[in-house]
């Protein structure tokens, strides 16, 4: 297992207990530099002495105990240290190396300073019957190119796909032409380097670069709602762009309508071109996905334990690809092959940590607090403010449905409420739940967060 191997499984460990936000922030940017095997030690290279620092206190032990679970306790010291990304890219990358060989070198680098990587190109992007409609969006919007699907909005749960084609996209632009100006950005990295710019007096040079751009992928959108300064620079790159038929890519969470904290005109133009969703998807492409990614791999997966890990991993891709990932590395580290019991045993590790079951009704109600951007108590004191109706109401019907809580605990988790109050707004939500229109797919969404964030 070379280094970057061992890497990808700790991340892929570590990103099932930590949140998207937090691991995007403070690992996705981090590789082992040096490891000594000898003094059972590990070098992390990290990009600033922020993280470093940040990793130490906070993630320190989760990382610890990851390499020792890959490694079998071979690691027993991790030091991390400030250092670029770049010298290491120039070692060995199993992963990538089946599209290394197919991408020439010059595109590979200016792939890497927009910040696309090689990895998500849509000929590796499975296609089936939860993402059809987004992949067939994004390919008309390669054909297309600001002239069609303008702006084209992705959403859906995580693990999904929407970054992998918001990249694809990207990447396909610049394949046929290598004189676009893209540019791939999480929405709060337009938030930091807005803000960057605006504290060191080149807010001038922030509004250049962005409005020349020809196509502008923006990736987790729903992260703009808070800062308003940065809404209003957004509404105006938006605009701009598009006036001049420069192409725009989001994705999100949730669709525009939910994403609360929206003004209505920020609303309506990111509405005003295509929206696609990204579903869990059907048990035949969660197959395909996982022999596309193994074959990537050379690695052997026998058809029993395909199917037993496309039936155990059904909402989540990442997760799915994590658990694969995870497998390789075992299988490698021990030289041994991949059978039925191994793969159980996996798959059993990786359910403890997602703690389906574990969660508390404080946590519960905090989860459906910070999805509507209230306070925690907000919810569990009795204000009558009519915007927390609803929210509470779902808090209650969660409760019931999610941890089987009785009618008088739910009422008073929740304001010290009658229990007749809590049974009405079960029935009440229960309702909305057959309707299956907004209401429907936010208590999707929460319960997502609920089981797959942890932090
Ligand atoms: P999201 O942005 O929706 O949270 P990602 O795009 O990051 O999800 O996908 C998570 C992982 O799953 C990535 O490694 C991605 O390549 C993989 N993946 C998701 N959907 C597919 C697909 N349809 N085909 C191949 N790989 C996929
Ligand atoms: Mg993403």
């Amino acid at each position: 297992m070379t280094n970057e191997e061992l890497w990808q499984a700790v991340l892929g460990e570590l990103e099932l207990s930590i949140s998207k936000p937090n691991f995007n922030t403070w690992l996705k940017e981090t590789f082992i530099s040096a490891f000594n095997e000898n003094e059972q030690g590990i070098f992390i290279g990290v990009p600033n002495a922020f993280t470093q620092t940040w990793l130490q206190n906070k993630y320190h032990k989760a990382i610890l105990s990851a390499l020792q679970n890959i490694t079998d306790n071979k690691v027993k010291k991790v030091v991390y240290r400030v250092e670029t990304k770049k010298a290491f890219a120039l070692g060995s990358r199993k992963i990538t190396e089946q599209q290394e060989t197919t991408l020439p070198d010059s595109l590979r680098r200016l792939l890497e300073e927009i910040g696309l990587n090689p990895r998500y190109a849509f000929e590796n992007f499975i296609v089936g019957k939860g993402n059809e409609l987004a992949h067939a969006a994004a390919q008309a919007v390669v054909d297309n190119l600001g002239q069609k699907y303008n702006p084209l909005f992705i959403h859906g749960g995580v693990g999904l796909g929407k970054t992998h084609l918001l990249q694809a996209v990207g990447q396909e632009v610049l394949k046929r032409d290598k004189n676009k100006n893209i540019l791939y950005i999480s929405a709060e990295g337009f938030a930091n380097d807005f803000i960057q710019a605006i504290r060191t007096g080149r807010g001038k040079d922030f509004k250049n670069h962005y409005r020349s751009l020809d196509l502008l992928l923006i990736d987790d959108v729903q992260f703009i709602a808070g800062k308003e300064s940065t809404r209003e620079e957004f509404f105006h790159t938006f605009n701009t762009l598009h006036q001049k038929n420069s192409q725009l890519v989001f994705t999100a969470d949730r669709p525009p309508r939910s994403i609360s904290g929206l003004e209505d005109r920020l609303t309506s133009r990111l509405e005003m071109g295509m929206i696609a969703d990204v579903s869990a998807l059907d048990i035949e492409t969660r197959i395909a996905i996982l022999e596309t990614k193994a074959k990537e791999r050379d690695f052997q997966l026998m058809g029993e334990t395909v199917q037993y890990l496309a039936t155990n991993f059904q909402r989540n891709v990442r997760e799915l690809e994590g658990a694969l990932n995870k497998i390789i590395a075992h299988c490698e580290l021990h030289n041994t092959e991949c059978d039925l019991k191994l793969v159980k045993e996996v798959v059993s590790s990786l359910a403890n940590q997602v703690k389906k079951g574990a969660v508390t009704a404080r946590q519960l109600i905090k989860v459906v607090a910070d999805f509507y951007e209230l306070k925690l108590n907000d919810l569990t004191e009795g204000g009558r403010r009519r915007e927390l109706a609803i929210p509470r109401q779902i808090a209650m019907y969660l409760l019931r449905e999610e941890l089987d809580c009785s009618y008088p605990t739910i009422g008073l988790e929740l304001g010290g409420r009658d229990h007749t109050t809590a049974m009405h707004a079960y029935k009440k939500i229960f309702k909305e739940m057959e309707a299956e229109g907004r209401i429907k797919q936010e208590i999707e969404m929460i319960k997502e967060r609920l089981y797959n964030y942890n932090d």
